[in-house]
């Protein structure tokens, strides 16, 4: 099959989160299983074309996309995921492209990725490029399904094409005022009262999506059950489950290549299940970089998050006056809502003994933090699949977890009596829950044999992309069929 990959961030170019570790590890896994998968991003101005060697492309050339009555000219350079032959399509256009971060408050948001979506569109057309599939990835991207069916329809080019669509977070929608309808030229016809790109009366890029592709999934079967429900649905729970048999959960898998700690060149120790005593030169090496006491007594708890709300940090602040009188230290690594930045810091400062905070964006450290850390937390109010708590699982680095989303999918509750089990998870979100987690954590890390046999019950799994992978040739299958009957 030829497959159009569309996303807005791709690991190594450009990431804020997990999506561009899906869009920089599954297209090699879907090009080894034999197929012909591109990959298309916006060219950021954090992206260095020279480190890359990204070349302009010259069969794609100069080309126009209009948006609000203005002419916006963009072109295209062409790269490769690292170690790969899979090729990636960088859309130029400075002034939508080139700010501070990637995803932005500005008024043209929307324009922005509407330029981007056009220009895509265009790109494979210049290339003369048939894809069977364009697999479409959260709302930056939504708004492709509807322009195949409608204003990309005329062209023969993509008669046959079907689409995909990812939820890999349905918080954030792309959601814009109703002149959105003009930058984006969205016909009138998709927009009325609980219609395909209408939400309360504004435009949805999402829901379009939810409504145009032919196949849809999200990350985690349990995500997917999740979010047919008015708790986690963010409003969209009834456009979901009116596409109920068209839509499934598929769970991430991971890059081992860059994430585990048998290979990983960022940490100080490499180290592997029968040499597990190695990881205390990691910890040591993290305590020293944070100034806390290095003691194989006190356990390392360890975060790695953007600091919103989403992850748990509500909890964490309602219970972190209980949390520094345990026996643990804490290191957390994030940035994000100001309010969770002031609150750990502040926690910082008053116990510097117990916890770290580095704020910012810190790929090394994060590697240093799943490699040093005892434990790691991710009590998250919803995690459509989670990553950090499959590394940690690799690491050693025994997750603590709410029962949610990919999370209750991934980690298994310690049971004592059988010694089954690969980390520590609680159900309802509450503060109590969370530290009566924590707690039990603790009483088995002074447990050391035991401590052991759950460090080795987690680093045994496998969640790479093999399966994941045939299930996303299944779902390509689908949606090519119903495109085509
Ligand atoms: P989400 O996509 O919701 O942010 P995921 O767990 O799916 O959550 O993926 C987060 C990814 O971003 C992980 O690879 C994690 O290591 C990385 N990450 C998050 N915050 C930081 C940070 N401050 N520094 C470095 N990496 C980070």
């Amino acid at each position: 099959m030829k497959i159009a990959f569309v996303a807005s961030e791709v690991v190594p170019f450009a990431k804020t989160g997990g999506l561009a570790d899906v869009s920089g590890s599954l297209p090699p896994v879907i090009s080894n299983l034999g197929n012909d998968v591109k990959v298309f991003m916006p060219k950021y101005f954090s992206i260095d074309s020279k480190k890359y060697d990204l070349k302009e492309n010259k069969l794609v050339g100069v080309f126009p996309v209009t948006i609000n009555g203005f002419e916006y000219l963009g072109k295209v350079f062409k790269g490769f995921l690292p170690d790969t032959d899979v090729e990636v399509y960088f859309i130029d256009q400075p002034y939508f492209f080139h700010r501070s971060q990637l995803y932005t408050n500005d008024l043209d948001e929307d324009a922005r990725f509407v330029f981007f979506q056009k220009a895509v569109l265009i790109t494979i057309q210049r290339l003369g490029w048939k894809p069977d599939i364009i697999h479409c990835n959260d709302w930056q991207t939504g708004l492709i399904p509807l322009y195949i069916k409608d204003n990309f329809s005329w062209d023969k080019l993509f008669e046959k094409t079907a689409t995909v669509f990812t939820i890999h977070n349905i918080g954030y929608q792309g959601r814009f005022a109703k002149s959105a309808l003009f930058s984006a030229e969205i016909d009138g016809k998709h927009f009325y009262p609980a219609g395909p790109a209408e939400y309360f009366d504004d435009v949805n890029f999402l829901k379009a999506a939810l409504w145009y592709s032919d196949m849809i999934n999200t990350v985690s079967e349990k995500y997917a059950e999740e979010l047919l429900t008015e708790e986690y649905g963010s409003g969209m729970q009834d456009t979901l489950t009116s596409r109920k048999d068209d839509f499934v959960g598929i769970l991430n898998g991971v890059d081992y290549e860059d994430w585990s700690p048998e290979k990983d060149k960022l940490i100080p120790q490499k180290y592997t299940p029968s040499t597990l005593e190695n990881k205390a030169v990691n910890k040591k090496a993290l305590c020293e970089k944070f100034e806390l006491k290095d003691d194989p007594e006190i356990p390392v708890i360890g975060i790695v998050s953007r600091l919103a709300t989403q992850k748990g940090f509500d909890l964490i602040e309602k219970a972190m006056n209980d949390l520094i009188k345990l026996n643990c230290q804490l290191v957390v690594l994030g940035s994000g809502e100001i309010e969770y930045e002031e609150m750990f810091t502040e926690f910082a400062e008053k116990h510097p003994e117990k916890i770290a905070i580095w704020i910012g964006y810190n790929i090394e450290l994060s590697h240093l933090i799943e490699a040093g850390s005892d434990m790691f937390l991710m009590p998250s109010h919803y995690e459509p699949c989670g990553l950090n708590q499959i590394y940690s699982l690799r690491y050693g680095t025994v997750p603590i977890v709410r029962e949610t989303g990919g999370l209750a999918d991934t980690v298994i509750n310690w049971n004592d009596s059988k010694s089954t089990g690969t980390g520590f998870s609680f159900s309802e979100y509450t503060p109590e829950a969370m530290m009566e987690a924590i707690r039990n954590a603790i009483n088995l890390f002074t447990q050391k044999e035991k401590w052991k046999k759950i460090q080795e019950n987690g680093m045994k799994l496998n969640f790479s992309w093999t399966e994941s992978a045939k299930k996303y040739i299944e779902l390509y299958q689908k949606a090519k069929n119903k495109r085509n009957l």
